[in-house]
């Protein structure tokens, strides 16, 4: 289906087409005409499917329609993380630019006044996380109550990061009427609840498996001796020309080791993580994005709404320890079609990590081994499971997922209760890793 069909207008074409879009995502397709007819939504999406656009696009048409400007903003959305936000503000600009409609995001981590400025001046659609956007609620400086729309995005992963309080208590300075959406990569019982309270007679939408971002992605696991990662990963990237690889550690320490080894070996690396300040985090981003540094080393949470267009690859430096992390990371490559990379590097004590992921995505991933790494079977014991080596994590090296998020297993299948609402994208066979050069053909599906 052409965008032309989606009932948009053409300033919001126009924008579409110059971002290079030539088809509407399964996502955008489903959801854009039912909020253009005024429904709410329930939306299993997760980060890849084009699910940014796909409520961006007709909030801005809705809003444009009468454009009378409020001093309140007219729609909300709520991110879990600041990065999300930004980027999610990012893209009403861009979808946006040819609409006299005003935004702006706002998140902690940086100074108030700017933020306060900005909502003085009044803006048409905010987007913030949830924490910020109840300061400046108790300090006065946001009128939430002509809200017409609302967008809880990535709403699993506001759960889990402990922010069902402040969404309850933001509910209650909205106005009673209006138009809801929600969007989240798995569905379990506490979403269910979130959902029951928020959205009236929504259209459940779900357009992909959760683990589908894993189809668009070709998988390679090399087998190493944990304390030969690094030196791995060195040679990956130096023999098979890697560029913009995005790799993840499990603790905040792991990657700022990781990326200090990385450039003793002259690869060019950066760190991003919770520990880092707002500032020093943007600039990461961007000097990875720009290709200035080759390698952006981050922690699972630091992760989150990471938008990277095209990004090729993406190494598993350490296993993750809940499997649907695996998924979550990989969703930062083969975005929309296109195709990526992921490898992991996986040592004897992480194999039970392993077979979780493949357990997870029912396939199990291919084996590559590279000359010069032979894995040693012996390097761990079947009966500890784990053995504690040099470079090892140790006791203090808590994972910062656990630190700051409590894991509350809802990691489940994406199944709200409305019968045929599943989409059609079934498991589909292994992708093989095509070769060893991870060469990649840059297609977009659209
Ligand atoms: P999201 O799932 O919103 O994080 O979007 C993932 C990526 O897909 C972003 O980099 C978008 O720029 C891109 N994207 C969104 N819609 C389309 C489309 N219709 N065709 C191609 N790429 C898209």
């Amino acid at each position: 289906m052409p965008f032309e069909q989606l009932g948009l207008r053409p300033e919001l074409l126009r924008a579409v087409a110059a971002e290079g879009y030539t088809r509407p995502t399964p996502v955008q397709v489903r959801t854009v005409p039912a909020v253009l007819e005024g429904r709410d939504v329930l939306a299993g999406a997760q980060t890849g499917t084009g699910k940014t656009a796909a409520f961006t696009l007709p909030i801005l048409q809705l809003l444009s329609r009468h454009g009378n400007r409020v001093r309140g903003p007219r729609a909300l959305v709520l991110a879990p993380t600041r990065e999300l936000a930004a980027q999610v503000s990012e893209s009403v600009r861009t979808y946006g630019r040819n609409l006299r409609l005003s935004s702006t995001a706002v998140f902690g981590g940086v100074g108030i006044g700017p933020q306060i400025e900005k909502l003085r001046r009044g803006v048409d659609i905010l987007v913030a996380t949830p924490g910020r956007l109840l300061d400046h609620a108790g300090r006065g400086t946001v009128d939430l109550s002509r809200v017409e729309i609302l967008v809880l995005d990535e709403a699993d992963r506001m759960l889990d990061m402990g922010f069902i309080h402040d969404i309850r208590r933001i509910m209650k300075l909205l106005p009673q009427k209006r138009q809801n959406m929600l969007f989240s990569a798995t569905y379990s019982e506490e979403i269910k609840r979130l959902a029951d309270g928020i959205l009236h007679n929504p259209e459940v939408i779900e357009v992909a498996q959760r683990n589908s971002a894993a189809e668009t992605v070709t998988h390679v696991v090399h087998h190493v001796v944990r304390t030969r990662k690094r030196e791995l990963l060195t040679h990956l990237i130096r023999e098979r020309d890697l560029r913009q690889v995005l790799v993840f550690t499990r603790t905040k320490r792991g990657a700022d080791a990781l990326t200090r080894q990385l450039l003793q070996d002259g690869v060019s690396a950066t760190a991003i993580h919770g520990n880092k300040t707002q500032s020093a985090r943007t600039r990461a981003l961007s000097d990875f994005k720009k290709g200035a540094v080759r390698t952006l080393v981050a922690t699972d949470v630091a992760s989150r709404g990471l938008d990277i267009d095209s990004l090729p690859h993406v190494v598993n430096y350490d296993m993750p320890d809940v499997a649907q992390d695996y998924v979550h990371r990989i969703g930062r490559t083969g975005r929309a079609g296109a195709s990526g990379v992921a490898l992991s590097l996986v040592s004897a004590d992480e194999r039970d990590l392993l077979t979780n992921i493949q357990r997870l995505l029912n396939r199990k991933l291919p084996v590559e081994e590279v000359s010069g790494f032979k894995h040693d079977h012996a390097e761990v014991s079947p009966q500890s499971g784990r053995r504690q080596g040099r470079g090892e994590r140790s006791a203090d090296f808590r994972s910062e997922r656990s630190a700051k998020s409590r894991d509350n297993g809802s990691g489940g299948s994406w199944k709200p209760g409305k019968p045929g609402a599943r989409g059609a994208s079934g498991a589909r066979g292994a992708k093989g890793a095509k070769g060893s050069g991870y060469s990649l053909s840059r297609t977009r599906r659209g």
